[in-house]
C-alpha cells in the first residue's frame, strides 16, 4: 500500500489487489431497466421487481440503479477503506469526511466501483 497522494490511483488501476473492479450500468443500461421493469401510474412510478412507488422519475432511476442493477456493486473509499454501498453515500461520505476530495467529480467516482464479494 502507497502513502500520499497516489494512494487512490494505486487503489483504482490494480484491482487485483483486493476487490476486482466493477463496471458500473450506462444510463442507457438503466433506461432499459426502466422500461422493462417499472411502470408509470397516476400516483407516480412503480418498480415491479419490489412494489416500491416512487413520486418523481429521480428517485426511481437511483432506486433501480442501487438495488438492481448495480446492487452488486460497492465503493470502498480510497482515503479510509470504508466501503460504502452506493455512489451516492460515497459521494457523501467523501466529500463530508474528506475535504480533500471534494474536487473530484461524480463521474470519476465510477472508477471506485468494486464488485461485492
Ligand atoms: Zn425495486
Ligand atoms: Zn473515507
Amino acid at each position: 500500500m502507497f502513502i500520499g497522494e497516489s494512494r487512490h490511483c494505486v487503489l483504482a488501476e490494480d484491482p487485483g489487489r483486493d476487490r476486482i473492479q466493477a463496471v458500473v450500468a450506462t444510463v442507457k443500461e438503466i433506461q432499459n431497466f426502466l422500461c422493462e421493469h417499472t411502470a408509470s401510474t397516476q400516483r407516480g412510478f412503480v418498480c415491479l421487481l419490489c412494489d416500491k412507488r416512487f413520486s418523481c422519475a429521480d428517485t426511481i432511476r437511483v432506486h433501480a440503479r442501487d438495488k438492481h442493477v448495480d446492487a452488486d456493486i460497492v465503493y470502498p473509499c480510497p482515503v479510509c477503506q470504508k466501503v460504502c454501498k452506493t455512489r451516492n453515500i460515497f459521494a457523501q461520505h467523501l466529500y463530508s469526511s474528506h475535504p480533500e476530495m471534494k474536487g473530484m467529480k461524480k463521474k470519476e467516482l465510477n472508477k471506485f466501483a468494486r464488485n461485492k464479494w
